[in-house]
């Protein structure tokens, strides 16, 4: 699968969430997310404010979190191609390759209707 294959195979996953209101995927983030969980733990992994590792840790907590697809669609949502970090378990590059294909669909979804 190229990488134009896997951005659609995404888009098209993420369209179960389409109607899901911005405001419900937030919540059920927030209570489900491994970062939060880890990062608010009694002895919580350590960011180092260094890009490289803080990637790393960010995307070994999103491999393991099982929101990964509703913090997606909700990051895409909020922050559309200027995202930064890793959401979702993807990397920002990623996202902002993403975006135009999600965007794409959901234009087509709502006819330029805007769905937040
Ligand atoms: S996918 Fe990653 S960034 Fe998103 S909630 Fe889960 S752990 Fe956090």
């Amino acid at each position: 699968m190229n990488h134009a294959d896997r951005f659609r195979y995404t888009a098209d996953r993420l369209d179960r969430l389409a109607d899901v209101p911005t405001d419900s995927l937030a919540h059920i983030v927030i209570r489900d997310a491994a970062c939060i969980d880890a990062l608010t733990a009694e002895d919580p992994p350590e960011l180092t404010g260094e890009d490289a590792a803080d990637r790393e840790l960010a995307a070994r907590l999103c491999s393991g979190c099982p929101v990964q697809e509703e913090c997606l669609e909700l990051e895409l949502r909020w922050t559309g191609a200027h995202t930064a970090g890793v959401f979702g378990a993807l990397p920002d590059k990623d996202r902002r390759a993403l975006y135009p294909y999600w965007r794409a669909r959901r234009t087509r979804r709502y006819r330029g209707g805007d769905q937040r």
